[in-house]
């Protein structure tokens, strides 16, 4: 199918990235949220990250111009009957996204594929409550978007091989691999990293040593490019809660319940790098 104008939900850091890299790879961008402040915070975020490629000589300053023009943000969800393909980046919570696919399905053109970014929450859920299942995927993009070359791309059990296809072809066109997996809690990427992270907090947790020793011995002893307590900063305190608690549900299995740290962080609004705040401090 012949995609042109994808409309992104949610303008956190990572709709932001999905907006910038589907407008560079020379798609029309709808990009909605239901905070305008984020849509205007990530519009400033794009226009930075090209502004930077620019000065490396990456791009030219017309086609950063032109890029940025293909972004239209708006306040209106019904505006998703103008696209092709619909990417959801919104909080991880099951009751938020289902609102979200009950909503946008009516309002899309009968042959829009309907994405979800979602780190950890079933497809098959989410495309149990729209008209369209097989017309459903998951595209989870990696963190951060314009750097990270994988996209795990999840089949829901109506998922039709047309629609893999095209979320296939649509990632190849980001200049991304896309790597299909099926649809179990966290899939692959959040099942194996998610229970180390939970792990490190635990070992802060109970005293077996600081989050910067935790991270040292993760970055000098295993090569991890990231300590796991920043890379659970930069992710969202919040986001890797809630993937946990996925996991617990999921698989019914104690090895997955989230450490009690992890959960009084969250609670305390310390949600990582983007409030300032999570196992470091970070200046805005
Ligand atoms: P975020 O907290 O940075 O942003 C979430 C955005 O969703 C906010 O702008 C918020 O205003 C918006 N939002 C919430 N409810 C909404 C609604 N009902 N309608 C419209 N907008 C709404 O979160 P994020 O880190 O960008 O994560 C978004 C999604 O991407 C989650 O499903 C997450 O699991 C997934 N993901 C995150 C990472 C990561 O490293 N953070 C990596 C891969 C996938």
């Amino acid at each position: 199918m012949n995609i042109h104008t994808v409309m992104v939900i949610g303008a956190g850091q990572m709709g932001t990235g999905i907006a910038q890299v589907h407008a560079q790879a020379g798609y029309h961008v709808i990009w909605y949220d239901m905070e305008k402040k984020q849509l205007e915070k990530g519009m400033e975020r794009i226009e930075r990250n090209v502004e930077r490629q620019r000065e490396k000589n990456r791009l030219s300053e017309g086609e950063g111009k032109e890029m940025i023009k293909r972004i239209h943000s708006t306040s209106h969800l019904r505006r998703a009957g103008e696209a092709d393909l619909i990417v959801e980046a919104v909080t991880e919570n099951k009751d938020v996204k289902k609102r979200i696919f009950h909503e946008v399905d009516p309002l899309a053109p009968p042959h829009a594929i309907l994405a979800s970014n979602t780190s950890s929450l079933s497809i098959t859920e989410l495309a149990s409550v729209t008209n369209r299942p097989a017309q459903v995927i998951g595209m989870h993009f990696m963190n951060p978007v314009p750097v990270m070359k994988l996209v795990e791309i999840i089949r829901g059990l109506s998922t039709a091989e047309e629609t893999a296809e095209t979320g296939r072809a649509v990632c190849e066109s980001l200049g991304k691999t896309a790597i299909e997996v099926n649809d179990y809690p966290g899939f692959v990427s959040n099942r194996v990293l998610m229970p180390m992270i939970n792990e490190a907090v635990y070992a802060v947790y109970e005293g077996v040593a600081s989050p910067e020793a935790v991270d040292n011995v993760m970055t000098l002893g295993m090569n991890h490019p990231l300590g796991p307590l920043a890379l659970a900063d930069l992710i969202g305190l919040d986001t890797c809660l809630f993937i946990m608690e996925t996991l617990h549900d999921g698989f019914g299995d104690d090895k997955y319940r989230p450490c009690p740290l992890l959960r009084n962080y969250v609670k305390a609004g310390w949600l990582g790098k983007k409030t300032g705040r999570g196992f470091y401090f970070y200046s805005s």
